[in-house]
């Protein structure tokens, strides 16, 4: 069942007692030690830092264990966790503080002297040196929290505010999607669901095993996968995280080994590098049983990459996104393989709907945009009522991302609303240009964008990254993709590099940023 609150999860995680939760480099945090952390500093924050039901306090941190226990006070003293994205920029941060209108940041070191002298109250962590100016340090505030650490009283019912998480800003500013006591107590079960289905189709549970979950975790915490998705699952199922500072597929492969990992959870970018890496068969992989990858479009060849190099085990393609909590659509631990281009079936708390331009319910393979109604979905943006208004209409939120349901109920994400070219009248999805651009050995990545033009208002563009050695010519790819796609879909115009990409840290492709590069300013 669902926790009713978080108080009542974290509670419940005591039970789990001695066992590891977090790792980190070489720190390993119990369950227990983590209650008497949280605890502790939830007591110091409705104390002398005067925080209240409802207010808020962000954490801006690199994937330390501290991350977690700040999010666990923040919540057990009944205010709003306010994860930012630690990659902002001072500007970027104040901005997120502003708008959540945030008293106290638990910060990092390096992040707490980003924000030296900003409206705000810090407590530091890991302040390497010495702390900013008025700046409290976590250790100092908490010193050793004893068995007998309670948390500070407040009344919690699950409609109250929990989270504001921001989205990812790939199509404009980021929006807080305002997430409730409920909405958080459900992510765990939409990802145990994934998990189960995933475990049940290729008969790899690591229970069965004998063996607990032990989850790598790629990204950010600051993100819903990485909070929700797995952190707070694992709090719920008494299970292990492995954090990392940053992303390194060598570094994975390693900890792997290590630390017996029975999961990652990352982008399709990680789950990419991990598969391609050189050192890949130097490593004992054998204790990995579930790769969950997700949060931006997936080329369908990774699916059979991972097979080929992980025979027998639990690829998920998991669809999802900032305003749902976690995610809420997966193709069951890659059951639907001879589909990689789907992204498979909602979970069971979820509805979900595909709405036609004209409004009306979308025909089976009708491609409309994707909305979702049910528990994880949040009910609104944080000080945002237009975008609020504009989303939320109705009961359904509107995800921005077209979609089509088969007649099989498989679900394929077509492309985001914003992004669609719009060649003549005629549609080209972008995710299906790409696609198809993916299948040519010598392409690294690629990214579909709409060129303005006079006559038929857009034409296709495509922005190529190339294998190294491999030189391509825009005729090459053009031969290729005749008889893979219809003529009015392949691309008028190429742009090769032998660079990245500009993608942010949850993998999209930043593509106002790439039609800049590559237009010039428009
Ligand atoms: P913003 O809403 O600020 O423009 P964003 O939508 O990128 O940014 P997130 O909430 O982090 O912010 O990302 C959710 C989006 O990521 C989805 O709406 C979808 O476009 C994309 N996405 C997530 N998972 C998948 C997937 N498995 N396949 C394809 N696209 C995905
Ligand atoms: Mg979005």
């Amino acid at each position: 069942n669902a926790p009713a609150h978080f108080r009542a999860l974290l509670t419940a995680s005591r039970r789990h007692g001695e066992r590891v939760f977090l790792r980190y480099e070489d720190e390993r945090v119990t369950f227990e030690d983590h209650f008497r952390r949280a605890a502790a500093l939830a007591g110091r924050l409705a104390g002398e830092y005067g925080v209240a039901k409802g207010d808020r306090v962000a954490i801006a941190m690199r994937n330390y264990p501290e991350w977690v226990v700040a999010f666990s006070a923040i919540l057990a003293a009944g205010a709003v966790a306010v994860p930012l994205n630690a990659w902002w920029t001072r500007r970027e941060l104040a901005f997120g503080l502003a708008d959540s209108g945030t008293a106290v940041l638990i910060a990092d070191g390096e992040r707490a002297r980003l924000m030296a002298g900003a409206d705000v109250r810090i407590i530091v962590t890991r302040p390497d040196g010495s702390p900013p100016p008025g700046a409290a340090v976590l250790a100092d505030l908490i010193g050793e929290p004893t068995a007998e650490v309670a948390l500070p009283e407040v009344d919690l019912t699950p409609d109250d505010p929990a989270t504001i998480f921001y989205t990812s800003g790939t199509t404009g500013r980021p929006k807080g999607a305002l997430g409730s006591q409920r909405n958080l107590g459900q992510a765990p079960l939409t990802v145990g669901y994934s998990l189960s289905r995933g475990a049940a189709m290729r008969g790899h549970d690591p229970r069965r095993a004998g063996r607990r979950r032990v989850t790598l975790l790629t990204v950010p915490l600051f993100h819903v996968t990485g909070c929700f998705g797995t952190m707070l699952s694992a709090m719920f199922g008494g299970t292990t995280v492995v954090l990392m500072y940053k992303w390194d597929a060598g570094q994975a492969l390693r900890l792997i080994e290590r630390e017996r990992i029975t999961g990652v959870t990352g982008t399709p970018t990680n789950a990419w590098q991990l598969m391609a890496h050189p050192g890949f068969g130097d490593h004992d992989v054998a204790s990995l049983g579930t790769l969950f990858y997700g949060g931006a479009p997936a080329p369908p060849r990774l699916l059979t990459r991972i097979r080929d190099r992980l025979p027998g085990r639990a690829p998920s393609n998991v669809y999802g996104m900032t305003e749902t909590s976690a995610l809420i659509i997966d193709n069951g631990g890659g059951a639907y393989s001879d589909r990689p281009d789907s992204v498979g079936r909602p979970v069971p708390v979820v509805d979900v709907r595909i709405i036609a331009p004209g409004g009306a319910n979308a025909r089976p393979g009708e491609v409309g945009e994707l909305c979702v109604r049910g528990a994880p979905v949040v009910g609104g943006y944080w000080n945002r009522p237009e975008a609020t208004a504009e989303s939320f209409a109705g009961g359904w939120f509107r995800t921005g991302d077209l979609a089509r349901v088969g007649e099989d109920g498989l679900v394929y994400i077509v492309d985001r609303v914003k992004d669609m070219v719009i060649r003549g009248g005629e549609n080209v999805y972008c995710a299906e240009v790409e696609a198809a651009l993916f299948e040519h050995p010598a392409v690294r990545d690629a990214a579909v964008i709409g060129v303005p033009h006079d006559e038929l208002g857009e034409e296709v563009g495509a922005v190529i990254r190339t294998a190294p050695g491999a030189p391509l010519a825009a005729g090459d790819l053009t031969g290729f993709l005749r008889g893979r796609i219809a003529p009015f879909k392949i691309p008028a115009h190429y742009w090769f590099r032998q660079g990245e990409l500009p993608r942010n840290p949850g993998g999209k492709i930043v593509k106002d940023l790439l039609r800049r590069e590559v237009l010039g300013a428009t």
